[in-house]
């Protein structure tokens, strides 16, 4: 049994403070990308022996924006090579491209989320973001995918470019006011230093990009004004029901992303597609996030790139202190060894009195504020 992911990159517009791999969706390479990520599919299921898929996640990129027939295809190439029987199906929407025909699509292959990039409520912030939807596309997104018995995830953005006093929390309400089953909410992050390959810049490229983002980074709140937003973000939701059970994820009761706790808790998952990662048996590997470059490696069957940074006993902890439940030190010392165990509870204990960090027994949890910050905790751990 594993989990699945599968990268669609293909998007209508870039977005400029975005770093995934994307390609724009009038690409000529998008039917050979398909045909390659079939292709993809079919080796790798036949390599694992058919495994049965717990939990299946499409992201990008934008998936939504797939033609109902480029759907049904990947869905008989999964079901070709797995044991497609998932307890979770998630796919990524965009609210400008998405109409009843492609959901109906997405639910005939199983989906049973949709998690929907709305970032904002306000015309205002979805501009200085430079997204192309509008606020009117997101309750009709949400009241088709719930028609045909989808839960809801909402991605929002805050700290964006001359957000004023106010805006953040009218987003919140708006928010809330779809009952979405799970919210992310993530500040702008804004990467100054391009990533080879992974990004079709589009519009002037990367200069251009580059220009806007400084730009919108200058006229973000301050560190003082992110920890605000992320403070009233724990409080608004926690006071409307939602566990916040993972440093930028909420949810209703029991309504948890599943998938996405299979990485939390460095479990085994197989990624297909431009720039995805996969865990299989202790191994992490990846492909190359560039569309060329992962077109020449699959249609060469080439296997995947191992990723040599990676450190399973470090990045356990890491990813284990990003969610509510903590890092259970017994566990992990069963897992990893004690001398594993010992290092990263001494540098967890550097931090101890800081308010970073709280211990329930064997148990560390960040608190409130360290996971605000939790990069300064993670580094000790590096
Ligand atoms: S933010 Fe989403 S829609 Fe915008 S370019 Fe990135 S993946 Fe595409």
């Amino acid at each position: 049994m594993t989990s699945l992911y599968v990268h669609i990159p293909f998007c209508a517009s870039r977005c400029p403070y975005c770093d995934f791999a994307t390609a724009p969706a009038t690409s000529a390479l998008r039917a050979r990308y398909l045909a390659a990520l079939r292709g993809e599919i079919a080796r790798e299921g036949a390599a694992l022996g058919r495994p049965r898929i717990a939990t299946a996640f499409f992201g990008g990129g934008t998936p939504s924006l797939l033609d109902p027939h480029e759907i049904a295809s990947l869905s008989d190439a999964i079901r070709e090579a797995f044991d497609f029987t998932p307890e979770e199906v998630t796919f990524e929407a965009n609210p400008a491209t998405l109409d009843r025909a492609r959901l109906e699509a997405w639910r005939a292959l199983g989906a049973t989320r949709m998690s929907l990039g709305a970032q904002s409520f306000s015309q205002r912030a979805l501009a200085s973001l430079g997204r192309t939807h509008v606020p009117s596309d997101i309750a009709p997104a949400v009241t088709a995918a719930r028609s045909l018995g989808m839960d809801v995830n909402l991605d929002l953005i805050f700290g964006r470019p001359d957000e004023p006093d106010g805006e953040w929390r009218a987003d919140l309400d708006a928010a809330l006011e779809q009952v979405p089953e799970h919210v992310s909410a993530y500040p702008l992050e804004l990467v100054l230093e391009p990533e080879e390959g992974i990004a079709n810049w589009g519009g002037g490229g990367w200069p251009t990009v580059e220009r806007w983002r400084i730009a919108a980074a200058a006229a973000q709140p301050d560190d003082d004004g992110l920890a605000d937003r992320y403070e009233l973000t724990a409080d608004v939701l926690r006071a409307a029901g939602y566990r916040h059970y993972e440093i930028a994820n909420w949810a209703q009761p029991g309504k948890e992303c599943r998938h996405n706790l299979v990485y939390w808790r460095n479990g085994e998952w197989l990624g297909v597609g431009a720039g995805a990662h996969s865990h299989l048996s202790g191994r992490r590997t990846r492909q190359p996030g560039g569309l060329l470059g992962y077109l020449a490696r699959v249609e060469h069957e080439l296997g995947r790139i191992d990723d040599a940074a990676a450190d399973p006993a470090v990045d356990t902890a890491i990813l284990a202190l990003r969610l509510d439940e903590g890092l259970d030190l017994a566990a992990y010392g069963a897992r990893f060894g004690a001398p594993a165990r010992a290092r990263v509870d001494a540098e967890l204990r550097g931090l101890d009195g800081t308010g970073l960090l709280e211990r329930h027994g064997d148990r560390v949890v960040l608190t409130d504020r360290g996971r605000f910050v939790a990069n300064e905790v993670f580094v000790r751990l590096l």
